[in-house]
């Protein structure tokens, strides 16, 4: 999570009246770092990725597991270790071949807000080479295994995104810690449930201060054979007066066939899949954040992994909106559901939700894409126009900067360091958008424009998270390489993202995706960051681009917007029109121009793209293979994370059909997966682990 300065928090009250100064000085250090750093080319292309992991303890004899709150143990051992420190893990080989030679450098592991989360980074990011990209997924399963060496013998690292007895009434955590607690303020999660750094108790003391209330997730239950209907969630207490928040279920909190929960832990305590790639420079970031923000949700609904609340089977599959509950500050002002009298503006969006913003400098950006809703501080904006921002970057920034800081030091407020980030970092980090567009940090001249995409489930297997880091890193490439252009209206995106939530949304459900995603240049001539394209790593021969460009268009001879776009299925997305699902298939054509009134499909550009590079056999195969998950996620001949979990509960004996996800059931659960996921043997399978588990009937 960065920002782990140490200081004196203020609380809200007081926080509340510095968010001006947080503000102004945030954006005098925003212009600093632009000025320095707009003009400048990185020749290397890098990118990373983040594995977060629950940390479970395993009790054989009662037949339980609970979640462990050992972050800090664990991470104090990593540190001490001076052996993995020197020399590097001492881990087995665990593929053997190619893959194992050629990487050596240690993982890097972090703190993250749940005391019972690890998050873990390669040593140091990635190239483009291939070299590197088939060392992805041995990187990840030895960081998993460098984990448990550092963890006692019933612990374990897993990678669900969320512990599914989370907020029981039973005894959920090790060591115990009964609930309410003043930062917090819950119910039904105790304040040691979140990393004890001053940091994240004031982070949610702070959101609770500013709503006003306590955060509120409602989750509709799954409505199985027997769940008694109504639905009244019977772990909710309407007795409890502890705190004053306590009235907020007195006070209709806790809806009608939801599964309640009211604490910031039952958002930011789930495990995410994230990658962040660094742009050669500020044009080609801005590209990819563009090109890249139309794929979060079909990326989202494809890796869904999330159907268990709190000891329910819930109605959605994915925790997108859970986090942004949990971190929803608004007030009921901004919200709509009072009169604005105090606060500037309506807030049509929480903290963290789908992004609100196009930045590229883009020919092929046509206004009808912006947000209408979009939210921006004038006041900050014009700031930063007059520093000499262009206007589609100086939004941006106005955008996110309408939120208030949340944690804020005393010490921060003597003195402004326009050289430093502090307060830049507080509102920016605070900002949880499905993509963030990160400038280069001030301390560190090696690091340069930055893309993080955001919105990707963790996947129990290291092979699955490697196929989906891989996968959206060769995307990268092809957006770059072919132009391409995914533009669809932002409010569309939005909508995906609701979208994805519907369970079995990747099979059942349809998509907003633009039709022809080729490089229709409009006059007058194309922005200079489109020039830059990219030749270097990954393009060993041609890109094959110039085979796909279509010829230049008067802007007044453009469609209407409406007709660039339809509703497609993940799988015409992902597979395109009639796409073979077999990947030892002929290579796709693709169609002519003139005929692209349906998108081709990415997998088919993807393999394009490949063809074009000269690949040996066996990277050409490893890439393969994961291309051969995301199609055939896509296609429904592989189940989600999120199928196979609901399906394991609802076949499980113990499973009365009343929705209710008993503590043995999670323990058999979570002892599978666990059994799935050790390194075994058989890792060098082609099919690796991650594949046959989610066959259908599996
Ligand atoms: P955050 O939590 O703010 O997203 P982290 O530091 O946890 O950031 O993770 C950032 C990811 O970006 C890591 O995977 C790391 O390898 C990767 N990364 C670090 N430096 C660069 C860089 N210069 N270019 C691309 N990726 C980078
Ligand atoms: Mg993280
Ligand atoms: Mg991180
Ligand atoms: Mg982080
Ligand atoms: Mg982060
Ligand atoms: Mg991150």
């Amino acid at each position: 999570m960065g920002l782990l300065q140490l200081g004196t928090p203020l609380n809200w009250e007081k926080a509340r009246g510095t968010a001006s100064q947080v503000r102004e000085w945030g954006i005098a250090q925003l212009l600093t770092i632009w000025r320095k750093n707009k003009d400048k080319e990185r020749a290397v292309l890098l990118w990373g990725d983040e594995i977060e992991y629950l940390v479970v303890a395993v009790d054989e004899k009662q037949q339980k597991v609970r979640l462990s709150l050992t972050q800090a143990e664990v991470l104090k051992a990593l540190a001490e270790n001076e052996e993995l420190a020197k020399h590097g893990p001492v881990v087995p080989d665990l593929q053997g071949g190619e893959a194992a030679k050629n990487h050596c450098t240690l993982p890097t592991f972090h703190p993250e807000f749940g005391r019972f989360m690890l998050e873990a980074t390669p040593g140091k990011p990635w190239s483009i080479d291939f070299k590197d990209l088939l060392d992805v997924e041995t990187d990840m399963k030895r960081r998993r295994v460098i984990a448990k060496q550092h963890m006692s013998k019933d612990q374990y690292p897993v990678t669900l995104t969320t512990f599914p007895r989370l907020g029981t009434k039973d005894d959920f955590i090790s060591p115990y810690y009964p609930p309410s607690g003043p930062a917090l303020r819950s119910q039904f999660v105790p304040d040691e449930i979140a990393n004890p750094h001053i940091r994240f108790p004031t982070l949610a003391a702070n959101i609770r201060g500013r709503r006003g209330r306590k955060v509120e997730l409602n989750v509709p239950v799954f409505r199985d054979e027997r769940t008694p209907w109504p639905f009244h969630d019977p772990t909710v207490d309407y007795d409890m007066h502890n705190w004053p928040e306590d009235d907020d279920v007195r006070n209709g909190a806790a809806k009608e066939n939801c599964v309640y929960m009211d604490a910031m832990a039952f958002g930011m305590g789930s495990c995410c899949l994230q990658i962040t790639f660094q742009a050669k420079n500020i044009n080609e970031g801005r590209i990819l954040y563009d090109q890249l923000s139309p794929l979060g949700p079909i990326l989202l609904a494809l890796t869904a992994a999330t159907p268990v609340y709190k000891g329910f089977l819930v109605d959605t599959d994915v925790r997108w909106n859970q986090i942004s509950r949990a971190v929803d500050d608004r007030t009921r002002e901004e919200l709509g559901e009072v009169p604005l009298k105090n606060d500037r503006w309506r807030v049509p969006k929480s903290r963290y939700a789908s992004n609100s913003t196009y930045i590229a400098q883009d020919s092929r950006l046509r206004p009808e894409y912006l947000d209408p809703d979009l939210v921006i501080d004038e006041k900050l904006k014009q700031k930063l126009f007059d520093g000499g921002m262009d206007d589609l970057l100086a939004t941006h920034f106005a955008h996110l900067f309408i939120r208030d800081p949340l944690v804020v030091f005393s010490e921060d407020l003597k003195e402004l360091d326009v050289n430093g980030s502090n307060h830049f970092e507080n509102i920016q980090s605070t900002n949880w958008q499905h993509m963030r567009f990160k400038p280069p940090p001030p301390d560190n001249p090696n690091i340069g424009w930055r893309v993080e995409f955001r919105s990707m489930e963790i996947q129990m297997t290291d092979f699955e998270n490697a196929a989906f880091s891989i996968f959206i890193v060769l995307l990268s490439r092809v957006i770059l390489s072919f132009d391409l252009n995914l533009y669809i209206p932002i409010p569309r995106t939005t909508e995906n993202m609701e979208t994805a939530h519907k369970r079995d949304a990747v099979l059942n459900d349809k998509f907003w995706f633009r039709k022809n995603p080729f490089p229709q240049r409009v006059t007058p001539s194309p922005s200079p960051s489109i020039k830059a394209k990219d030749q270097t790593a990954m393009t060993n021969g041609t890109s094959g681009s110039n085979s796909i460009l279509q010829p230049l268009m008067p802007a007044s001879d453009l469609p209407p917007v409406e007709e660039e776009y339809a509703l497609m299925t993940v799988s015409e997305i992902i597979n395109g029109p009639g796409a073979s699902k077999n990947a030892t298939d002929p290579l796709p054509t693709l169609e002519p121009v003139e005929s692209t009134s349906r998108f081709p499909g990415l997998i088919p550009l993807l393999k394009h793209y490949l063809s074009s590079l000269n690949l040996s056999v066996t990277t050409r195969c490893q890439m393969e293979r994961y291309l051969d998950l995301i199609a055939h996620r896509a296609d429904g001949s592989l189940w989600t994370n999120a199928k196979w979990i609901r399906h394991f509960v609802r076949n499980h004996e113990q499973y009365k059909h009343d929705s209710a996800v008993n503590e043995k059931v999670t323990y058999d659960l979570i002892k599978t997966t666990i059994e799935k996921i050790e390194p075994r043997e058989d890792w060098s399978d082609r099919k690796g682990p991650g594949w046959e588990m989610f066959e259908v009937g599996a």
